[in-house]
């Protein structure tokens, strides 16, 4: 017997907020085995994200990262459909 299940759908509008600022934000995942981990935390600009890359790189010699823009958004519901 097959179980049937309804949900009703909603739109949403999603908006940056212009209160808060982005961050970025990059952590190294240089290794074979198990990714090295450092973490640039969160900076105010991409020049900085970068700038921190820059010295990790020159004193690991590790060259592969995982970077990010994290911003900031607010959900509004909207009309059922
Ligand atoms: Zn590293």
């Amino acid at each position: 017997m097959a179980v049937r299940a309804r949900y009703r759908m909603r739109d949403y509008t999603i908006t940056a907020d212009p209160v808060t600022p982005a961050t970025y934000q990059a952590v190294c995942v240089t290794g074979e085995d198990a990714d090295c981990g450092a973490d640039s935390d969160h900076q105010e600009t991409e020049a900085a994200v970068e700038r921190w890359i820059a010295e990790h790189t020159r004193d690991t010699g590790h060259d592969f990262y995982r970077r990010a823009r994290w911003d900031y958004v607010k959900a509004e519901p909207g009309a059922w459909q």
